[in-house]
């Protein structure tokens, strides 16, 4: 079923930090956590650095280059929204730049995509690899 068909919306819940992607998905800009203190990025989002557990992350525009781990297809859904648009592809995508994120998108392992940050149906932040 296409969109303009489709009567369900994705769902709308993020996490309080994942709320702050919403201005940069809103101009198509991928950003994710940059630490100031080691210079690693990271993803999840997080209070701390993952990396050596400073409180120096802020929000830096970054490059969504990088290789695809793994694929799977959902065919199988309890919300509505996918459950019309099955299967539901998702990749692991590991960034060049570190990060691996889980994204929805077309791709195979081992496949260079670009990753994108997008606002959904429902107008919240979406990772899409393209
Ligand atoms: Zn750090």
């Amino acid at each position: 079923m296409s969109d303009s068909f489709s009567q369900s919306l994705p769902p709308r819940k993020r996490t309080v930090l994942g709320e702050q992607l919403q201005p940069f998905a809103e101009k198509g800009e991928l950003h994710l956590q940059h630490c100031g203190a080691c210079q690693q990025w990271s993803y999840p989002p997080r209070e701390l650095c993952g990396h050596c557990l400073a409180d120096a992350l802020s929000w830096q525009l970054c490059s969504g280059e990088g290789q695809v781990l793994s694929r799977i297809d959902l065919h199988n859904s309890f919300e509505a929204y996918f459950s019309e648009q099955l299967p539901w592809s998702l990749l692991s995508v590991k960034l060049d730049i570190g990060p691996v994120l889980y994204v929805h998108g077309e791709g195979q392992s081992g496949q260079r995509v670009n990753v994108k940050l997008q606002l959904d149906a429902a107008s919240a932040p979406v990772f899409r690899a393209e």
